[in-house]
């Protein structure tokens, strides 16, 4: 299946309705992308077949139901820098276009995820010289991992390949991670679809990276509630426990930069409200090992939102040119460049 470059363009640029001016200005520049490169949405695409083969992988996790919602609806990936997923109807054909910067934004934050807790707990104490400040290595590369992603979401920078310095077992666990987030973006996008919120009024709104947020329920954040809520009940119930500490890595991302700046757009609920409703909705009546883990990322995800929003709070609703301050993103790169060989040096590839 075809989609035309203007009809591409046209659904960008709806989208665009509400986001604020700098938001649009991206999107005018992805708009121009596809216009000059003549870019066709085609299904047959190798970034489509990608996703498409993610979600054919990941046939066992998912309901009979659900499987079936998504044998009628047609999967694109489009070679595109933002960071989003939006589904639509062409000619009466339920569509979910997944554009590549997403798919690498969950990539690198799936790894990043994974090396930072085996850096916290293997290298407490040690510190590395960022701009003159002795700081603790993993959090060093916590600020630079938020460095590299706002700015590949600001500019469509490539960002950084971080598999090297893992070992077998954690790559492993980056890999099913960053599966079952794929698949969980597709679902969701799959429920805006079926819950009929494109004749409710939805807006997918491109991620609008300036605007800071207070939490208070809209109709839309509802619809982002029910569209997770689908996406859970797609998963199969056999395997629904051992997935929801993947779906972190699917909200990971946004969970990461929200805790440093604040909510991302008006129309998606702050994503450690997200991850915590998820957390909810799953029972685990013989698993209290896996309970307890989950409610231990949940809580710590809401620990780190709530200790930095009152620096936010301190810093009128901001502390984004703080940490640009503290951390360029040539210094995110070295920083990181540093923190692999020092991993390389002391302990070879760090693993599970
Ligand atoms: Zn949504």
């Amino acid at each position: 299946m075809l989609i035309p470059n203007s009809q591409l363009c046209q659904w960008v640029a709806e989208s665009s309705v509400r986001a604020n001016a700098r938001n649009s200005e991206h999107i005018r520049q992805i708009i121009d992308t596809f216009e000059h490169t003549g870019l066709v949405v085609d299904s047959n695409s190798e970034k489509s077949k990608c996703i498409q083969n993610i979600a054919n992988a990941h046939r066992e996790l998912i309901v009979g139901s659900a499987y079936s919602e998504l044998e009628r609806t047609v999967i694109f990936g489009v070679s595109a820098p933002q960071c989003d997923a939006f589904p639509m109807y062409y000619q009466e054909t339920p569509c979910i276009i997944v554009f590549d910067g997403l798919l690498q934004l969950v990539r690198f934050n799936t790894d990043l995820q994974i090396l930072i807790a085996l850096l916290n707990e293997k290298v407490t104490e040690q510190t590395i010289d960022v701009n003159g400040e002795g700081m603790s290595i993993a959090l060093a590369m916590s600020l630079a991992g938020h460095v590299a992603l706002t700015e590949s979401i600001d500019t469509g920078h490539q960002l950084m390949d971080i598999t090297a310095v893992l070992g077998p077992n954690a790559m492993q666990r980056s890999e099913y991670g960053y599966g079952a987030a794929v698949i969980f973006y597709v679902l969701h996008e799959l429920g805006h679809l079926v819950c009929g919120h494109l004749d409710q009024g939805f807006v997918s709104e491109r991620m609008s990276i300036d605007t800071a947020v207070r939490e208070g329920i809209n109709k839309n954040q509802k619809m982002e509630f029910e569209a997770d809520s689908y996406a859970l009940s797609c998963i199969h119930p056999n395997v629904r426990n051992p997935i929801i500490s993947s779906l972190v890595f699917a909200l990971g991302p946004f969970a990461f930069l929200e805790t440093f700046r604040g909510g991302l757009d008006k129309n998606h609920p702050l994503t450690v409200n997200r991850i915590a409703e998820l957390a909810r909705q799953v029972d685990f009546p013989d698993e209290p090992e896996l309970a307890e883990a989950v409610l231990s990322v949940v809580t710590s995800e809401v620990n780190r939102f709530e200790r930095l929003a009152e620096d936010r709070r301190l810093n009128d609703g901001n502390i984004q040119q703080r940490i640009r301050n503290t951390m360029t993103l040539p210094m995110a790169y070295e920083t990181m460049d540093k923190v692999g060989n020092h991993i390389k040096e002391n302990f070879g590839t760090l693993d599970f």
